[in-house]
C-alpha cells in the first residue's frame, strides 16, 4: 500500500498535509478551508476525516467552511478548548483508515501546548514510520511554549530522537531559513547546518518547500535535538553567563534565547 501525501500551503507559512488514498482525502490542521477544497477539488477528492494535532486557529479555522462541503469525522485530542473535536484521541490510541491500510499511533506530546497529539503513520511503507507533529518540530527548530512548559517540549522532542533516522516529519510551518540563522548562531562550526542552509536558500528562491524533513538530518542540524552537544552547551552558557548543569536546562535557555532571536 502507497498512499500519496502532499502540502497545501495556507495563510502565510502553514502547510495543511493531505493524505490521499482511493479518492478521499485526510485533511491535517485545515488552518484555512479554500486552498485546501481547491485542491482537494483539482484532484477529485472527498474528505475521508480531519485530525487536529493542537486548539491553535492557523490549525482549525478552515474546519466549518470544510465541513460545509465535506461533512467528516473531526479527529484531535480532548480539551475544552477543541470543541470541534468529534472523536477525541489520547495516548497509545490507534487509529486506523481504510480497512487499517493506513494506521497511527497517537502519541500525547505537550509542550507547544498541554493537549498537542502527534500522529504516527505505522505502515506508509515498510520498515518506515511518518509523524505528523503539528507544532512540536519544525525543520532546524521546535514549538513555541504556548501553554506547555519547556520539561514537556522537551520530553516529546526525545521521543521524536528515539525514532529512527529515516523516519519522515511532516512539520506543519515553513520556519526552515530563520531557523537555520539562529542554528547557524548556535552552531557556528556544524558543516551540516551551513550546506542545509544553502540547499534551503535555493529552495526558497523558488518558492519550494523544505518539507517534510526526516529525524536523521534534524538530529544532525536541529540545535533544539542537539543539547548535549559541546558546542551548543558553550554557545548557550556564553548567552546566559550560567553554567549549564543538564540537558533539560540547556533546552529551555535555547528555548528562550531563541524567542529573542
Ligand atoms: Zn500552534
Amino acid at each position: 500500500m502507497r498512499v500519496n501525501i502532499f502540502p497545501v500551503a495556507t495563510l502565510r507559512d502553514n502547510y495543511v498535509w493531505i493524505i490521499e488514498h482511493k479518492n478521499e482525502a485526510l485533511v491535517i490542521d485545515p488552518g484555512e478551508a479554500a486552498p485546501v477544497i481547491a485542491a482537494l477539488n483539482e484532484r477529485g477528492l472527498r474528505v475521508k476525516a480531519i485530525l487536529l494535532t493542537h486548539r491553535h486557529w492557523d490549525h482549525v479555522d478552515g474546519i466549518p467552511e470544510l465541513q460545509k462541503r465535506f461533512p467528516s469525522p473531526i479527529y484531535g485530542p480532548k480539551s475544552t478548548a477543541m470543541p470541534q473535536v468529534t472523536q477525541t484521541l489520547a495516548e497509545g490510541d490507534y487509529l486506523e483508515f481504510w480497512d487499517a491500510e493506513v494506521k497511527f499511533q497517537i502519541w500525547h506530546t505537550p509542550g507547544h501546548t498541554e493537549e498537542h497529539i502527534a500522529y504516527l503513520l505505522t505502515n506508509e511503507h515498510p520498515g518506515s514510520t511518518a509523524i505528523f507533529c503539528g507544532d512540536t518540530l519544525f525543520s532546524a527548530g521546535c514549538g513555541r511554549l504556548l501553554g506547555g512548559t519547556a520539561e514537556q517540549l522537551h520530553t516529546s522532542l526525545e521521543r521524536y530522537k528515539r525514532l529512527a533516522a529515516e523516519t519522515i516529519l511532516y512539520c506543519t510551518h515553513e520556519y526552515t531559513q530563520a531557523n537555520l540563522r539562529f542554528a547557524q548562531a548556535v552552531e557556528p562550526s556544524n558543516v551540516f547546518t551551513r550546506e542545509y542552509a544553502d540547499s534551503v536558500e535555493e529552495l526558497r528562491l523558488v518558492d519550494a518547500t523544505t518539507l517534510p524533513t526526516t529525524v536523521g538530518k534534524e538530529l544532525k542540524i536541529n540545535p533544539f535535538l542537539r543539547c548535549d552537544q559541546p558546542e551548543v552547551i558553550k554557545q548557550v552558557e556564553a548567552h546566559t553567563g550560567k553554567t549549564m548543569t543538564s540537558r533539560l536546562q540547556t533546552f529551555t535557555v535555547l528555548r528562550q534565547w531563541k524567542d529573542s532571536f
